[in-house]
């Protein structure tokens, strides 16, 4: 290995007040982390999942599970249990431009028992994972675990350390696992730095009002130069708004009633139930990225989901990527794990690229197809045609559709659980 990492620093404030140790330390219970904890754990790999929260409620995060993950979900025998859990179904993405309705995305036409997208609260759906997940003794979930600082010795990371209650805590792990997401905080202290592209603009989450006997709307609509998407949630209409890329400060600053007269020029019928929205702390500003790691490993570490990979929210596969690669992570880890259990040893670093090597290529491919779909939004915010005639024949040729859907839907290809 050519690479090594710095000493772990000392804490100013001294050594951790306790050391536990465990076979893998996964930091992050986002989507990725928390899946590949509950893989792991099943497969009878001890296992540590850090979380810096102590809930899993954040506001707007991702909360649609394409066919890829109700798949997975199916194969542990947990779709049945997941469907139970509020929730609303996607089928189609329908889209209005301002050149006539178009229907980019389909699901309908794979072949799965799932053949929707899941609108489910995404704390809900963590929650649900980490029930199941302690199922098995050797699972550990430690919330208000806020990850930061790597424990490397020999230029191998070791496990990490968090300040919580009482001091430093210390957990030491034959591999250490970053879920940690787009900020990844273990990214930045293992010196891993992620290549991107600029993506042309940023996004606002807001909800509106939903009203008994609203009829079903098309998911986005393009109009008057900005991009608005609806996601029909148990009792409110999820919103997603495009602006330009780092305006943010320019549209606050011409105040919430400007702001609002704009997106009812764009949905007129929405334009009562705009004024729901009073102040700005109604909305959650989402800063578009879409990068990814040339390295997603380090000796003892490997890095997954959107801490190896931000995606853009274009056709909201982030989550279904992150998952992916959790199935991917623990298909290649879980059996050299539990020997390392038994037996004592570092896990190799060729085992960890193993994980790179699967996921990168479709991790690449899904990022170009999400470029595509963020170009007639690129295009009507400049001024210009959204979906030219061109553009919208080829979207419409029925073997374009079947691609978009297999490879938005369920990932370049099928990820099946071998642990
Ligand atoms: C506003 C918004 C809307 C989105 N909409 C969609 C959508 O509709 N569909 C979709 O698929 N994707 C969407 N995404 C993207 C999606 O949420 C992510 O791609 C997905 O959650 C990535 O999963 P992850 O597990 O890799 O990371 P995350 O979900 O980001 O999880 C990371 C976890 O690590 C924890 N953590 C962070 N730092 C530390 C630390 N130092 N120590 C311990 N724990 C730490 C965090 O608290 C968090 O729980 C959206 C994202 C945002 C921000």
């Amino acid at each position: 290995m050519t690479d090594t990492l710095a000493p772990v620093r000392q804490a100013a404030d001294g050594e951790p007040v306790d050391v536990a140790r465990t076979t893998a330390a996964v930091v992050g219970g986002g989507p990725a982390g928390m899946v590949l904890a509950l893989l792991l754990a099943r497969a009878g790999v001890e296992v540590t999942l850090l979380e810096a929260h102590g809930d899993f409620d954040r506001q707007f995060r991702g909360d649609s599970l394409h066919p890829s993950v109700l798949e997975i979900m199916d194969q542990l025998g947990l779709a049945d249990r997941l469907h139970r859990l509020p929730h609303t179904r996607v089928p189609s993405i329908p889209i209005d431009t301002p050149e006539g309705p178009l229907v980019p995305v389909d699901l309908r036409v794979l072949r799965t028992p799932f053949p929707y997208i899941m609108l489910v609260h995404q704390a809900r759906f963590l929650e649900f994972l980490a029930e199941e997940a302690a199922r098995y003794p050797t699972f550990r979930l430690v919330r208000s675990a806020n990850v930061r600082r790597l424990v490397v010795e020999g230029g191998v990371v070791r496990g990490a350390r968090w300040r919580g209650p009482g001091g430093w805590h210390e957990v030491r792990a034959a591999v250490t696992i970053a879920a940690d997401g787009r900020n990844s905080k273990v990214r930045a202290l293992a010196g891993l730095e992620p290549v991107g592209r600029e993506v042309p603009m940023d996004t606002l989450w807001f909800r509106l009002p939903r009203r008994p006997g609203d009829p079903p709307r098309s998911w986005g609509r393009l109009a008057g130069g900005r991009f608005l998407g609806f996601l029909q949630r148990e009792d409110h209409w999820q919103v997603t708004a495009s602006i330009v890329k780092g305006s943010y400060p320019h549209v606050r600053a011409e105040g919430l009633a400007a702001f609002r007269s704009r997106l009812a020029a764009t949905v007129p019928e929405f334009a009562d139930r705009l004024l729901a929205l009073e102040d700005w702390s109604e909305l959650s500003l989402l800063s578009v990225r879409a990068d990814r790691l040339p390295r997603w490993h380090r000796p003892g570490l490997l890095l997954i989901g959107d801490a190896a990979h931000a995606m853009s929210p274009a056709a909201g596969v982030g989550i279904n990527v992150a998952i992916q690669d959790a199935v991917v992570a623990a298909n290649v880890l879980a059996a050299p794990l539990r020997a390392r259990q038994r037996r004592g040893g570092e896990v190799p670093e060729s085992l960890l690229a193993a994980v790179q090597r699967r996921r990168e290529v479709p991790v690449r491919i899904i990022q170009a197809v999400q470029r595509l779909a963020e170009r007639p939004i690129a295009a009507a915010m400049a001024g210009r045609p959204a979906v030219p005639p061109l553009a919208r024949r080829v979207v419409r040729a029925p073997g374009v559709r079947g691609v978009l859907a297999r490879f938005l839907g369920l990932g370049v290809w099928r990820v099946p659980v071998r642990t």
